[in-house]
């Protein structure tokens, strides 16, 4: 090794074990539908075939990667697998995974617009095209009062937009002397876990979080929403946020945005619309009335590393007013000072986020949108959307079996007739057959299966078959249990 190279790989070493890597990518994805999609390892046996020691002296490249395929391989579930239907996905796809490459490769670190302005730039410009493809109301663009910007997560998002609103109630008062207790924050009780998170660290304390009471699609009651502020207002409280969400993760469920939109006008308080998974559904027109009374959000947000073939992470979180976002995030020290943003021209996205440091994640959603083009997303979606409609249509056409709530995209909540135990042992069997992946949610009280399509690589051919194989693992257990 020479010797100012030091322990350090070789541009010509990186080229060949680059290529290597890639390689192995992409036999991965070809034979990724062969492989048992839940991991069968059990807890700690990754640890156990690991050394105890690091080690002293660099190793093989080579020797590297084959404990990859010997060790984490086995201690992986694939997420990626065509018969991933479990939760919401979070697919990737060629494209996603070479911007990540690159991202990684250039390394830059993008806190202000100065320490990589192209980091900053392409990610304004992409949530824009972003902003204009899902049909938001023009002042979540840059251009006009808000803008979006890459969070890591919708669980970061949340947090983000609720310490605005907080900021935004007190005066900026509880940036100053803390939170006083007295404000409230709503969400329906079908609302994601990351909104009671975001309450407990932002100070609001989570006896301070209202979970309103849904209807029988298990989207949020307004005429609950409405009288739960006025009780709250005559306690002397102060409500100050409501997160309502487009596609709850339970059962999908949307809210109803222009009746909770309304009410949080009348009473000033901020609503963040939370539309992790099904939000990328709008990109198609005839999916954007997920979106109406967007016009009355404080805030929004949705992840393309969901459902739109960027792998994780990736949350695109747009505010209608950036200004008081800034404010309520915003410490400038004297060594982050600089010209460019003393001039005012440029955006430092540091300020709206909660790390300082961030990554060059605008690449990877831009080879996304570049590669497959607004219509070649829109192709995808649908079909998932259609694949899910027609494994509802079956379901339905098998008495044996019920839907549980309504399907309006992709997922589907169903069950055996046969009550709980019998649910929980099915999709016990289901998974552990290493064939399929799919999860379970609670609804009314009732245990579901949840049946999500979203992966990337899923076809026609995938669903049936997981339908059939369900089908005959009911019928098998049904036997057994006379
Ligand atoms: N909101 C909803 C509706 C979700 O379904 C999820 C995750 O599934 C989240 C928020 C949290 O997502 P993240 O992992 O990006 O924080």
């Amino acid at each position: 090794m020479a010797e100012a190279q030091g322990y350090h790989m070789t541009p010509e070493q990186f080229r060949l074990y680059g290529r290597v890597v890639v390689d192995w990518i992409a036999d991965y994805y070809q034979r990724v539908q062969s492989l048992p999609v839940l991991s069968r390892v059990q807890p700690g046996e990754v640890r156990a075939a690991l050394p105890t020691e690091p080690p002293l002296h660099g190793e093989p490249f080579e020797a590297i990667l084959a404990d990859v395929e010997r060790v984490i391989l086995p201690g992986l579930t694939h997420w990626q697998s065509p018969n991933f239907f479990a939760f919401f996905p979070a697919n990737a796809s060629g494209p996603a995974i070479l911007g990540e490459l690159l991202s990684a490769g250039l390394g830059v670190q993008g806190m202000l617009w100065a320490t990589s302005p192209a980091c900053t730039e392409l990610e304004t410009h992409v949530l824009d095209w972003l902003a204009d493809m899902l049909g938001l109301p023009p002042h979540f663009k840059s251009s006009g009062t808000g803008g979006g910007v890459i969070q890591d997560t919708a669980s970061s998002a949340t947090l983000c937009a609720l310490l605005a609103a907080r900021e935004r109630a007190t005066g900026f008062a509880s940036n100053e002397t803390g939170c006083n207790g007295r404000l409230v924050a709503y969400a329906s009780n079908q609302a994601h876990s990351s909104v009671e998170k975001a309450v407990r660290i932002a100070g609001l304390g989570r006896r301070n979080l209202r979970l309103i009471e849904v209807d029988e699609r298990y989207a949020m009651r307004p005429e609950m929403l409405a009288a739960q502020i006025a009780r709250d207002r005559q306690a002397g409280l102060v409500p100050c946020f409501v997160c309502a969400t487009i596609g709850t993760t339970s059962s999908n469920a949307i809210d109803p945005l222009p009746a909770i939109g309304r009410i949080c006008r009348e009473e000033g308080l901020w609503l963040h619309v939370d539309a992790a998974m099904a939000g990328t559904a709008a990109i198609c027109p005839e999916f954007r009335y997920l979106h109406d009374g967007l016009e009355y959000a404080d805030s929004y947000c949705f992840n393309p590393h969901k459902w739109m073939f960027t792998n994780f992470d990736c949350d695109c979180f747009y505010v209608a007013d950036r200004a008081t976002l800034i404010r309520t995030l915003s410490v400038l020290p004297e060594y982050l000072r600089n010209k460019a943003t003393e001039s005012g021209a440029v955006i430092d996205y540091r300020d709206w986020q909660i790390p300082l440091g961030r990554r060059f994640r605008a690449l990877k959603l831009w080879f996304v949108i570049r590669f497959y083009g607004v219509e070649g997303l829109r192709y995808h979606i649908r079909q998932h959307i259609a694949w899910a409609q027609e494994f509802a249509r079956w379901v339905q056409e098998d008495p044996r079996f019920e839907l549980v709530a309504p399907v309006p995209l992709n997922l589907v909540c169903f069950r055996h007739r046969a009550g709980d135990a019998f649910n929980e042992e099915l999709l016990e069997r289901l998974n552990r057959s290493g064939r399929l992946y799919l999860s379970h949610t609670k609804l009314d009280g009732r245990y579901v299966l949840r049946f999500c399509v979203g992966q990337t690589h899923t076809e026609a051919h995938h669903v049936r078959a997981a339908w059939q194989f369900i089908q005959e693992t009911a019928e098998q257990l049904e036997r057994e249990r006379g």
